[in-house]
């Protein structure tokens, strides 16, 4: 075993200020996070609706753990595909408003496998280059030409489309996008992908449960209907506040994938009982509407509290909420300052964005109060950026 370059390689990686550390967080409840024995506030999970611990969610999944136990003991092709998982398909179906559904483990899963059948060997991909990291593997996976357009930048993408001689054309984009929190230009992109006949995925990890007048994303923000978006990924360990991931579509995209997606076949089902509980948190996600109103206050009170404190912020009008820091070093040192004054925020450094635009990655859940919010613009206030 001739492994003696890691040691190396890890040093390097360290001097870089890009050494990942994983941190052990004892406890969450709602906002509260408990950190090396001491309660902090939390301000970087991605359950925005406050539904990972709902009395309503956590009973269901015990009622199905009672029901079904803990494993599904086999993918969903051979035994693993139960009663909650064949509702909840329909009712993700129903909810995002498409013919059919298809569950996934998980959404980087879910991104593999539906590129990788939706092109292949000679066939153009086209990515925001700021998608998550899960969609730009998928397109490097699938053997098709991968074709990064500049953030957001239509113009871009039509002129990668205008020189693209494949037949099939993928163009694949997050909704919402995780680390800046903009909105992909949904209405351009899907006029692009319908005048060159090319097929348009939107992966709205971020944008299910949150944004649009109802919380179907971003297709019902902006006033699209599913012949413009033909394929939709949603993931469950976000606003959902559960685990897992779906592909939302028309029966025949779905009864494609059902005959050839690898990462969906080849693998083990969700435990029964996370569906159960996906089901109730659905429930509430559409029911509860004050959820989505409290959320959108909170957007708003931050944003002014951070824009008079003249704080780098990006242009979101999400749950996510990045301080531009710059340097990586910088932005480690911030997020350990918030720490030690009992603010657990992310700092974000390459690869996961880009070079020199490390950042605090702040963001807001229904489970804060607006004092939460207070008090973390006064922490923000205190701090030195350099
Ligand atoms: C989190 C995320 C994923 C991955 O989903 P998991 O279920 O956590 O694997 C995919 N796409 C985007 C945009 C995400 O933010």
């Amino acid at each position: 075993m001739r492994l003696d370059w890691l040691a190396e390689r890890l040093a390097e990686i360290e001097a870089l200020g890009l050494y990942r550390r994983r941190r052990v967080v004892e406890r969450i409840h709602g906002a509260q996070a408990l950190v090396e024995g001491r309660p902090v506030l939390n301000f970087c999970s991605n359950d925005y609706l406050g539904l990972a611990d709902h009395p309503d969610v956590v009973a269901a999944f015990r009622r199905g753990a009672d029901m079904y136990g803990v494993g599904s003991g086999a993918s969903h092709w051979v035994t693993g595909h139960s009663p909650p998982h064949h509702a909840l398909e329909e009712e993700l179906a129903d909810f995002t408003g498409r013919e059919r559904a298809l569950l996934f483990s998980t959404g980087y899963m879910a991104n593999l496998g539906v590129i990788a059948a939706l092109a292949g060997r000679g066939d153009w991909v086209f990515e925001d280059r700021l998608n998550h990291a899960s969609l730009l593997d998928g397109g490097l996976l699938s053997g098709a030409r991968l074709k990064r357009y500049a953030h957001a930048d239509a113009e871009a993408l039509r002129s990668l489309l205008a020189e693209c001689p494949a037949a099939v054309k993928l163009i694949a984009s997050d909704g919402v996008f995780s680390m800046d929190g903009d909105l992909a230009p949904l209405p351009e992109l899907s006029k692009l992908a319908s005048q060159t006949n090319a097929s348009l995925m939107i992966d709205d990890a971020h944008g299910l449960g949150v944004v649009g007048p109802t919380g179907r994303g971003v297709v019902e923000h902006f006033g699209l209907g599913v012949a413009d978006v033909p394929v939709l990924v949603g993931t469950l360990g976000k606003a959902f506040g559960t685990f897992g991931a779906f592909v939302a579509g028309s029966e025949d995209l779905i009864e494609y994938l059902i005959q050839t997606c690898r990462p969906a076949i080849y693998t083990t089902a969700l435990p029964p009982a996370v569906a159960e509980a996906t089901r109730a948190s659905l429930r509430l996600l559409i029911a509860e509407t004050w959820r989505r109103d409290k959320l959108r206050l909170l957007i708003k009170r931050f944003r002014l509290g951070a824009a008079q404190l003249r704080l780098n912020l990006l242009a979101s009008d999400t749950p996510i909420q990045p301080i531009l820091v710059g340097d990586n070093h910088a932005a480690v040192q911030a997020s350990q300052s918030l720490l030690a004054a009992g603010f657990l925020v992310s700092a974000i450094r390459p690869p996961t964005v880009p070079e020199g635009t490390a950042r605090l990655r702040i963001t807001l859940s229904a489970a804060h109060q607006e004092s939460d919010v207070e008090r973390l613009l006064e922490a923000l206030a205190g701090l030195n950026f350099d």
